[in-house]
């Protein structure tokens, strides 16, 4: 199984050292990890000149000495993108793009410059923010400088009790063109499995999305469990794998040096099962 969103200690919002998720990433069948932390250029965010890549890189080297064959350790990197810092990440990309095995492009924040969280939903329609996230969706996979894009449906996860009845199935029209510019470019998106532990008990996105892709033709899915605490390395895979085969999806998306190859669903599995 693959964990290919994982914070550490060079995230603002996380405590924890890289070496203890890798030991729960191993002893929960985990066999590659990917620390992505957050690097946020946006100076309103917390995380805002708190993220430090050098340093960074050295830890990355040390758990990769410890872990040795145990575990495949890779590096990450969680960017957020809106279009006003769009030169801002292209320029840290230019800098040090080369330096990840993968590069996630995640939105965060409303055009208006605030975060997704419950208060942006005060007096607004779910279609006031859902179709403007997409919009910065959009443009992330657009720029062709991401990986693949996390929690695809963020806003689902922090609305509130009010607005709680996301349907899906309201922005499948929104969601082709974002289908048909992620595999004209060779983007992938991830299924993130915090939402399973979280407020919309189902991964970001969900079935019915990954649905809707799979007959568009995509194939480019990663899996990232989000974690911010070690217990929660791993959580949530297994059910994910079954659910994307459902969904006719029947490999994973792996990265080595920024470089893709597409994983068959039944190889990890065997893999699990040894474990
Ligand atoms: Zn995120
Ligand atoms: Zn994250």
């Amino acid at each position: 199984m693959f964990d290919y969103h994982v914070h550490s200690e060079f995230s603002v919002d996380c405590r924890v050292p890289m070496i203890e998720s890798c030991r729960a990433a191993i002893a929960s069948g985990v066999t590659e990890i990917a620390f992505t932390d957050h690097l946020d250029h946006e100076p309103a965010d917390p995380g805002f000149g708190y993220y430090r890549p050098d340093a960074y890189f050295e830890a990355i080297a040390r758990v990769r000495d410890e872990a040795g064959d145990r575990l495949t350790v890779l590096a990450g990197v969680e960017m957020d993108f809106n279009r006003k810092i769009a030169p801002e990440v292209e320029a840290f990309l230019g800098r040090h793009g080369h330096r990840y095995d993968l590069v996630i492009g995640s939105c965060h924040y409303q055009a208006d410059g605030s975060l997704i969280f419950p208060e942006a939903f005060d007096g607004k329609s779910a279609d006031d923010i859902f179709l403007p996230y997409f919009d910065q969706v959009q443009a992330a996979v657009e720029t062709g400088w991401f990986d693949t894009i996390g929690h695809l449906d963020l806003p689902k996860r922090y609305a509130p009790a009010s607005h709680r009845d996301y349907d899906p199935a309201r922005y499948r029209d929104r969601l082709r063109p974002i289908f048909a510019a992620m595999i004209a470019r060779g983007v992938a998106f991830e299924i993130n499995t915090s939402g399973l532990r979280q407020t919309p008990k189902t991964s970001m996105p969900g079935p019915a999305v990954v649905r809707w892709y799979a007959d568009a033709g995509g194939r480019l899915i990663t899996i990232g469990t989000d974690s911010h605490a070690a217990q929660t390395v791993g959580a949530g895979i297994a059910k994910t794998l079954d659910m994307l085969e459902l969904c006719g999806i029947d490999t994973v998306a792996a990265f080595t040096a920024r470089r893709r190859r597409q994983v068959p669903i039944e190889r990890l599995r065997r893999v699990a099962v040894r474990i």
